[in-house]
Parts: C-alpha cells; sequence; structure tokens
C-alpha cells in the first residue's frame, strides 16, 4: 500500500484481476494492496518483512492468531483421514456429532440441535428460513418479516445483507428486500436524549420496536435479530436490562428472538457467548468466526428444541428439510473447531480474555482522558471500541470530511497497528491470546497514532 507498484509483482497482478471484499476499487487501484505473507502468533507480516500487531484479529475472527501449530496439525489429521464427506441424506462423521453435542453443551441451548453450514451470513439466513418454518408449522405462515437494527451488520448474502443497518451495504444493490425491518440502535452515547437515564432509554426503545410491530402487524413479523454487542456497526454495548425488555416485547407478539454470535461468541466479549453478557435468552443462536478461529470456512445454528420440532413436524408425512450447503458439517471444518474449543477451554479462556480486555480498556481510557479527541471507550472483553469526537462535553461529532477514523487507521498501520474504523468509532478486537506485553504494545502504538492524529487535525 502507498509504494511504486512494480509491473507484474503480486501487487501488479492483484489489482489487474482481483475484485476485492469492502474495497473502494479506485483507491485499490492507486495505491495497491497490502501483500499478507505470513503469520507469528498476533501478528502478521507483509512481503518486505513488516511486522503488524493485528488488533483486529483479522476480521474479529482469528481469536488464536495466525500460527497456531495446533489448529494446522487438526486439519492435517483430518485431511489424511477423510478430506470429504457431507451430511446429507442422513449421513455423518464422528466429529460432527461431537461437535454438535458440544455446541449445544456449551450454548446452554438444553435439548436443541446445531446445524452447520459454512460462513456466518449463511448461519444468519438459516436462522430465518427456521423461524419461517416454526412459524408456519403453528398455522401462522403469514408471519415473515424479520425486524433488525439500525447500524447492525449480518453479512453480505440478499437476506443477510438486508438485515445489515448499514446503508454501504444496501445502496449498490437496491436493498434491503421487501420485508426486512430496522428498528432504533440502542447506542446509548449517541442515542440518549437529554434528561434521559439509560431505564428510560430502555422504554423508549421497547416502545419503539412494538410500535413498528403493530404498523407492520404482529401476524406478519417472523423474527427480531440482533448481536448481543453490535460489533461492526461501532462496539455498541446497548443499555442494561435491553434485552430483557424488548425480549418481554417479543414474547408477546410471538416472535423468535435470533441471536447472533458470529463475533461475540467463543469468548470475545468476556464470556462463553454475548448472550451471557448482555443478559439475553436467545430461541437460535448463529456462531462462525471464532468456532475455528477462521482457519476453516465453518458455521453453525444452534436451536431450541421447539424449532427443531417444528422441522420434524413439517416433515412427519415423508420429504426431507429442505435445506443444506455442499460443505455443511465439513469434516476438516469440523476437526479444526473441536481443537479450537479445546484450546480455549485449556487456556481458560474467559477468564484471560477478562484480564487482557481490563488491561487493555485501562490503557485506552487513561489514553481517553489525555486525548481531547476522545469522547467515549466503550466495549466488553476484548471488543473494544475509542469514539472520537471534536468536542467531549457536547459529544459533538468531528466534520465528517476531516476522514478522521480512516487518518486514524492509516497512521495506525503506518506504525505497525491494524485496527479498524468504523466512521469516527475506532475498532479494537484482537486475538485472544493476547498476552500482557502485547497488550501494552497495542496501547502504546494505538497512543502515539493518536497524537499523531490530534496533530493532523490540527
Ligand atoms: N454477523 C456478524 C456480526 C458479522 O460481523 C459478520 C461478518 O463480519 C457476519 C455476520 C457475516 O459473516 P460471514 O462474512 O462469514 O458471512
Amino acid at each position: 500500500m502507498n509504494k511504486p507498484v512494480l509491473p507484474n509483482s503480486v501487487e501488479a497482478r492483484d489489482i489487474a484481476y482481483h475484485l476485492h471484499s469492502q474495497t473502494n476499487p479506485t483507491l485499490m487501484e492507486e495505491r495497491g494492496p497490502l501483500v499478507v505473507a505470513r503469520g507469528e502468533g498476533v501478528r502478521i507480516y507483509d512481503e518486505a518483512g513488516k511486522s503488524y500487531i493485528d488488533a483486529m484479529a483479522g476480521l474479529w475472527c482469528a481469536s488464536l492468531g495466525f500460527s497456531n501449530e495446533r489448529l494446522a496439525a487438526a486439519a492435517g489429521r483430518q485431511y489424511a483421514q477423510l478430506g470429504f464427506y457431507h451430511t446429507f441424506f442422513q449421513r455423518t462423521m464422528e466429529g460432527v456429532a461431537t461437535l454438535a453435542e458440544k455446541l449445544v453443551e456449551l450454548t446452554g441451548m438444553e435439548g436443541g440441535k446445531a446445524y452447520f453450514a459454512t460462513s456466518g451470513s449463511e448461519a444468519n439466513e438459516t436462522m430465518v428460513k427456521l423461524a419461517w418454518v416454526y412459524h408456519t408449522v403453528r398455522g401462522r405462515p403469514t408471519k415473515r418479516k424479520v425486524i433488525a437494527r439500525d447500524r447492525a451488520f449480518h453479512g453480505s448474502t440478499i437476506a443477510a445483507a438486508s438485515m445489515c443497518g448499514l446503508g454501504f451495504m444496501h445502496r449498490e444493490f437496491g436493498l434491503p428486500l421487501p420485508g426486512f425491518l430496522h428498528t432504533i440502535c440502542p447506542d446509548p452515547y449517541r442515542g440518549m436524549l437529554e434528561g434521559e437515564d439509560e431505564a428510560a432509554f430502555v422504554e423508549r426503545l421497547a416502545a419503539e420496536l412494538e410500535k413498528l410491530i403493530l404498523r407492520e402487524g404482529p401476524d406478519s413479523i417472523a423474527a427480531f435479530i440482533a448481536e448481543p454487542i453490535n460489533a461492526g456497526g461501532g462496539i455498541i454495548l446497548p443499555p442494561k436490562g435491553y434485552f430483557a425488555r424488548i425480549q418481554q416485547v417479543l414474547k408477546k407478539y410471538d416472535i423468535l428472538f435470533l441471536d447472533d454470535e458470529i463475533v461475540c461468541g467463543f469468548g470475545r466479549t468476556g464470556n462463553w457467548f454475548g448472550k451471557e453478557t448482555v443478559d439475553a435468552s436467545p430461541d437460535m443462536m448463529a456462531l462462525a468466526k471464532g468456532l475455528s478461529s477462521s482457519y476453516f470456512p465453518i458455521s453453525a445454528v444452534v436451536v431450541a428444541p421447539a424449532i427443531y420440532e417444528a422441522v420434524k413436524e413439517f416433515n412427519k408425512a415423508g420429504g426431507n428439510f429442505g435445506h443444506g450447503f455442499t460443505n455443511s458439517g465439513h469434516p476438516v471444518g469440523v476437526a479444526v473447531a473441536l481443537e479450537a474449543i479445546k484450546i480455549y477451554e485449556e487456556m481458560g479462556i474467559v477468564e484471560h480474555v477478562r484480564t487482557m480486555g481490563a488491561r487493555l480498556r485501562g490503557h485506552f481510557e487513561r489514553i481517553g482522558a489525555a486525548s481531547p479527541i476522545v469522547g467515549q471507550v466503550r466495549g466488553a472483553g476484548l471488543m473494544l471500541g475509542i469514539e472520537l469526537v471534536a468536542d467531549k462535553q457536547s459529544r459533538a461529532p468531528l466534520d465528517p470530511h476531516l476522514q478522521a477514523g480512516p487518518a486514524f487507521d492509516q497512521i495506525a498501520y503506518e506504525n505497525g497497528l491494524i485496527a479498524r474504523c468504523m466512521g469516527d468509532v475506532l475498532g479494537f478486537s484482537p486475538p485472544l491470546i493476547v498476552n500482557e506485553a502485547e497488550v501494552d504494545e497495542i496501547a502504546g502504538r494505538c497512543e502515539a497514532s493518536l497524537k499523531q492524529l490530534e496533530r493532523k487535525l490540527g
């Protein structure tokens, strides 16, 4: 990035032939890509050997860093034994059964079942389809619509993108699809009115949700989807009591609660699952990313017994559950996920994340208190955000033309730190194996980068 691109280099060929995800094509052609050559622990290295601490774990996913040998060995063993088989037509494998059992146990979905897919988007779409089956079997086939929230991110396939509450996921494609609705994002920092406390804010959010349900007709709404802590919208921890109150409204109108744990799951927020951090009780949970530390594309949906019973009931006269991906329950993905979970258990992931998260947060709070442009430090566990503002007191945002968030990312990148801005919220979600010295290094590079940004903004 920002170097002259030599003819026939990796950069030149990448520019010539590769259409990138979430990348501006013109900027890509001007600047070229960052070619990642190798990884070691929490660091990645470019072709020239420069190292970067990836304080985003790639895309909130490489919880065990970038060079875990046990995961590689688990994949290798499985490839040698059985490189592929599927789970259609009553087929299974030992690892598939073991992982399904483990996920049901870990998530506390007693009596439930685990379904496998390969991406987070597929997992979220699977939850929607299962919600439709559930209501159809219960004689309410008109319950089809899904309510998501502003600023949410739920994936890139058509329904998953429709559930996103972010304009950049919609504008090129004429999305959202009809039937995908959005309610207010529960952001206490930006959303609370003057004089409103958290309890009143929660009441207003619940009232808004109820208003939307009544306007659309309760008989038309199948499900509500939310992340426990919104990751991609800017690390937004809902106000206390939010999910308990929202779930009262959902229950009243027979609306299922779909929990997107794709970022929050597997220790990220300082509990095994984000639902524990925010006190939520979902009907279905979507898992991916940390499930295999993203060393293999695997995702899962864990469902409550009533959802499984609906699928069974629908097909009781014959016929198969009409859903499935070629790679659902891929044996290598399953082997990697089982090994990742074993490592999480051995390392005491929850305690480790709480300790490292508190240390990183402490650093950020100190840095924020000294910085004139840090409005808030927030998050949970190792999922932290720093919101930049023009005025700490009034919370007035920075002029969007300043592009402060992207400027921070660029400065940090030059300082060997990969962070991720979401507008003017700086996101940090490092590999969960991060140690004290690495936490201190992330904070040090963040502080230096922020000071450079302050000077740049004048
Ligand atoms: N849900 C959340 C909360 C995510 O952050 C993401 C991806 O970043 C997804 C869903 C989509 O996952 P995938 O990209 O694997 O389809």
